[in-house]
């Protein structure tokens, strides 16, 4: 059976997977969302001796029912393999009574990288079903992990080009070189002299600029977006969380139906999102624990029923969750309020008016598979520190936030249930914060001097990823002002 995708702020827009792939946004703003959830046709017991790359398969066709079965798996296949430095792609390790699910072992060792590798395919593969002839040009603005997850998975795939824009003085000294020394001959990184906003602004004034969609049109280009809004993001993103069940199956970790609860460090919603899409067709999971830093809106919204962004924006060691506005919370707002596309647009209109919105009653009530918790900086340091003393795992600061909020968890709500923890970044991305945590003494070290230091201490091997960077050719030096961002384009495009 067909599945279509609709828009959370206009029901009557019916659009094909692939459709909504390529467009990544619909044009009414709102996100695209499956017409009905899908179900999965199988059991976990039928599924549990899967490798990655037949899971993901199995639960991708549910939700892009348009892709012939070759078109997926030949996706499938090039995004999962020897990219990952793990057979397991996304490898189930237990520390003391928690399973860590990493989700780090792609090229850039953020949990981005599971979905930033198919994407690329996934539209290429939509632009010749739909018969786009457009080479499909990919802008994006990043704090960081993003642009460098982007800009590896769309390297050299025919039919596209990449243009990323950072903050020059907004990412961390890893993040910057691994953006600068990426390799492909149709990749562009552009610092640009302002802060993420106004790179996020940019981008979005030349993706709603009609006079240069034209211009690129003309010479045979056109925008898409490579940001979690995309359908194409969030589909792949599923497929983890039933590996992760088949896997605890398999290795006898749990019995047969038996509920597990997940913990998933959240800033973009994405993730955890996934996760609720997972439970639906029919991963038996119980709670979905939504963990937040000092940037806690989310926290407070499963509190009170009120989503409110007017509040300090905080820096924290786990970046790529400070965050304010968690734009897939939208299809889940979209869920609850019983897929009314007026109302999704009503409450979405007036967070963008005056920041924020109060759901119903009736609304609130169905978020009783959720629970939310934060971990303040003293307690996400402490996380790392405690579990390194205790057992040796060395954990990154955005999977600390998670751990944190874990035991918070467990110890308010005497839930007995197994956990799921989602890890999502390898301690090498963040090395400095990592560290200190462990030894406060390595604070005031330099950041590639405690790279070798977390080896010995992790015994966890340097990834490749960190070893490229260290003695690789700076191929990037583009630089502009924030409000050239769109000749700078024109300029790399020659349009
Ligand atoms: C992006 C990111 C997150 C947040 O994930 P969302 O899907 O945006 O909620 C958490 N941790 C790391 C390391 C990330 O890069």
């Amino acid at each position: 059976m067909d599945l279509y995708y609709k828009s959370t702020r206009n029901s009557n827009l019916k659009v094909t997977a692939s459709e909504a792939i390529l467009k990544g946004l619909a044009p009414d703003g709102g996100l695209f969302v499956p017409e009905k959830l899908p179900v999965l046709g199988k059991s976990m017991e039928e599924l549990k001796d899967l490798n990655y790359q037949d899971t993901a398969y199995e639960v991708m066709k549910c939700f892009l029912t348009d892709f012939t079965e070759e078109e997926l798996r030949n996706c499938i296949e090039k995004a999962y393999d020897s990219k990952f430095d793990d057979e397991a792609i996304a490898p189930l390790v237990k520390v003391e009574d928690t399973y860590y699910l990493e989700l780090f072992h792609g090229a850039t060792i953020a949990f981005k990288d599971m979905a930033l590798s198919i994407l690329p395919h996934l539209m290429t593969t939509s632009a010749k079903k739909n018969q786009v002839k457009n080479e499909i040009v990919i802008l994006t603005a990043t704090s960081g992990d993003t642009g460098k997850a982007a800009m590896a998975g769309f390297a050299d795939v025919e039919g596209t080009r990449i243009i990323v824009f950072y903050p020059k003085n907004g990412v961390s000294k890893v993040q910057e070189l691994q953006m600068r020394t990426q390799k492909g001959a149709n990749v562009d990184v552009v610092a640009i002299h302002g802060n993420f906003d106004n790179a996020q602004s940019g981008v979005k004034q030349m993706f709603e600029n009609q006079e240069l969609a034209k211009e690129l049109a003309d010479k045979g280009y056109q925008f898409s977006s490579a940001n979690s809004i995309n359908i194409g993001r969030l589909v792949p993103q599923v497929a983890y969380y039933v590996y992760a069940y088949t896997k605890l199956l398999a290795n006898g970790e749990i019995k047969d139906g038996e509920k597990i609860n997940v913990v998933v460090p959240t800033g973009n919603f994405g993730n955890i999102l996934a996760a609720y899409y997972a439970k639906n067709l029919g991963v038996p999971i119980a709670k979905l624990i939504c963990a937040s830093n000092d940037n806690k809106v989310l926290y407070d919204f499963f509190q009170t029923g009120t989503y409110d962004k007017n509040r300090e924006f905080v820096l924290t060691t786990s970046p790529s969750m400070d965050i304010l506005i968690s734009s897939n919370l939208e299809r889940l707002i979209y869920l609850i309020c019983g897929e009314d596309s007026e109302k999704t647009k009503e409450l979405m209109e007036e967070l963008k008016t005056t920041g924020k919105y109060t759901i119903t009653p009736e609304m609130k009530e169905k978020l009783a598979d959720f629970a939310a918790g934060y971990s303040t900086e003293e307690e996400t340091a402490e996380s790392i520190h405690d579990t390194y003393q205790k057992t040796g795992y060395v954990m990154d600061t955005h999977t600390a936030v998670a751990a944190h909020v874990c035991g918070q968890y467990r110890a308010k709500s005497g839930d007995q249930t197994k956990c799921v923890i989602a890890s999502t970044a390898s301690p090498y991305k963040f090395v400095k914060s990592v560290m200190s945590a462990i030894d406060a003494e390595n604070a005031n070290a330099d950041e590639f001097d405690l790279l070798p230091k977390l080896q010995e201490v992790s015994g966890v091997p340097m990834p490749q990823a960190i070893k490229d960077i260290l003695d690789a050719k700076i191929l990037h030096n583009l630089e502009c002002d924030a409000d050239k961002m769109k000749e700078t384009v024109k300029g790399i495009l020659n349009v």
